[in-house]
């Protein structure tokens, strides 16, 4: 049964305009209601150790709906609560507010800290509203606060962003490449300048270099941390364990079972506890999101472990793909195999080679 559980809060102040997710402009506050019929309904009153309030942007959320979400649910000891936001949202009061519910993480979306090409992507706030919003979350006594930092936008120097970002003194911190999907404004109108393929691939490795020197540690491909400020949400996810998703467009893995709810807000509201697309994951594609799950980790995939979770002889069953990308791209340590650095990039094509 999960431990985790994510809510999707899918209203924003504007849309930017790389975002393809599922998120509206106009605030409905009926969502809400709504929202608690799908928890009330869904929700087997687990003891949870993660909870994520993702979007979207849940900081448009007053206290009050914060505080009858939170209460819907058993905190463990020690849950790790995540609240996402904006930064020109973090006012004292509010983050003081969140601390007093339980919530113990912030995960800030700066992105970038060239005011100019923050405006360029649509983004309300500019680099000082960053800078101070960690200050702010820091005076509200948040000690686990991540940034997100989206590298392949054009005419962004990676490493100023980089300084700044590691002079916030912040514990977490989540790298994008820049990716323009359908459904985003830049699809149809794409910026000029882009870098490409090659050059984004450089900027991921000035990235790790950089964050490795300077107390970070990458333990998922995107995803580098102080020790212990990994987030364990995320973890959860990437160990092919099982989690609630509430709320429009929400993906859960509840008893064997992938779901997806309705992405509208109209088709949400007519069936909140209802599911749109429902999967039951067969062995072996359980044993391949193992496999490509964990390859994302840092640590890789532990062999003991996924030998007895699927009953297999995991160096037995791979031995020709193993043999082909160690040591190159894959690295056996004493309990694990994980991709390297040279792996990572080009992790698609061995990634496949497993199937
Ligand atoms: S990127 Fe985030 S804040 Fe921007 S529109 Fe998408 S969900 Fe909203």
């Amino acid at each position: 049964m999960p431990n985790s559980a994510y809510i999707h809060i899918p209203f924003c102040k504007s849309k930017c305009k790389y975002c393809s997710f599922v998120s509206f402009v106009r605030q409905d506050e009926t969502y809400f209601d709504y929202l608690l019929q799908d928890i009330e309904s869904n929700y087997q009153g687990e003891w949870l150790k993660t909870l994520y309030f993702g979007g979207g942007t849940p900081s448009l959320m007053d206290l009050n709906t914060v505080k009858k979400i939170v209460s819907k649910f058993n905190l463990a000891n020690e849950c790790e609560v995540t609240f996402e936001m904006n930064p020109d949202d973090a006012e004292l009061n509010y983050l003081k507010g969140l601390k007093s519910l339980g919530v113990n993480r912030i995960s800030m979306g700066s992105q970038t800290f060239n005011d100019d090409i923050l405006k360029l992507i649509g983004r309300g706030h500019n680099s000082f509203d960053t800078i101070s919003a960690v200050k702010t979350a820091k005076q509200a006594g948040f000690e686990n606060i991540s940034l997100d930092l989206i590298y392949g936008l054009p005419e962004v120097n990676i490493k100023n962003d980089l300084e700044i970002i590691t002079n916030l003194d912040i514990q977490h911190i989540s790298t994008y490449g820049l990716k323009i999907e359908e459904g985003s404004h830049f699809y149809i109108y794409p910026p000029e300048n882009l870098p490409d393929e090659d050059m984004q691939a450089d900027m991921y490795l000035e990235i790790n270099e950089y964050l490795e020197t300077n107390g970070y540690y990458r333990y998922e491909v995107s995803n580098f941390s102080r020790k212990g400020y990994e987030s364990r949400h995320n973890l959860n996810y990437w160990n092919n364990e099982e989690y609630y998703g509430f709320g429009a467009a929400a993906h859960g893995y509840v008893n064997g079972v992938r779901y997806s709810n309705f992405e509208t807000l109209a088709d949400y509201s007519r069936n909140p506890a209802g599911f749109n697309i429902e999967h039951k994951v067969t062995w072996q594609e359980n044993l391949e999101e193992e496999i490509f799950l964990g390859f994302r980790k840092e640590e890789g995939i532990n062999v003991d472990k996924i030998n007895e979770k699927f009953s297999i002889d995991f160096e037995g069953k791979y031995k020709s793909v193993l043999e082909k990308f160690t040591p190159g791209y894959i690295k056996k340590t004493p309990c694990c195999y994980k991709l390297t650095l040279e792996g990572v990039l080009l992790s698609n094509n061995i990634l496949s080679e497993f199937i």
